[in-house]
């Protein structure tokens, strides 16, 4: 199932793609901030937003 996860602080997309990733991994990638608006983003709360990608 495709996979998008948006930063909370600017809806940036962090990531997108056809492979379901954990968010905390996701975070790693990103080095634990959002590149656009540099928020931090930690896992508890959790603070992107996992959403389904609708089939085109
Ligand atoms: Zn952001």
């Amino acid at each position: 199932m495709p996979q998008r996860v948006l930063c909370h602080g600017c809806n940036h997309v962090l990531y997108e793609g056809p492979e379901l990733k954990p968010p905390d991994e996701i975070i790693q990638q990103c080095g634990g901030r959002c590149p656009k608006c540099s928020r931090k983003l930690s896992l508890l709360p959790l603070d992107v937003e996992v959403k389904p990608v609708n089939k085109r």
